[in-house]
């Protein structure tokens, strides 16, 4: 099996996991509530797409 012939420094190592996000792309504000939300997807909290509610509550 192959085996790393130097180890990873941490700044190697951290940069690499810069692009790591905490949140995945795609999500945005919602206008209504302000939570993440899918962008062009109603939002799952207040139910609304584009400032009309579309999920009665
Ligand atoms: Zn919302």
């Amino acid at each position: 099996m192959a085996v790393p012939f130097g180890k990873t420094s941490k700044a190697r190592k951290n940069k690499r996991r810069t692009h790591f996000k905490l949140v995945v792309p795609g999500m945005v504000k919602c206008d209504q509530c302000g939570e993440l939300k899918l962008a062009h997807r109603v939002c799952t909290v207040c139910g609304t797409y584009k400032s009309k509610e579309i999920i009665k509550q």
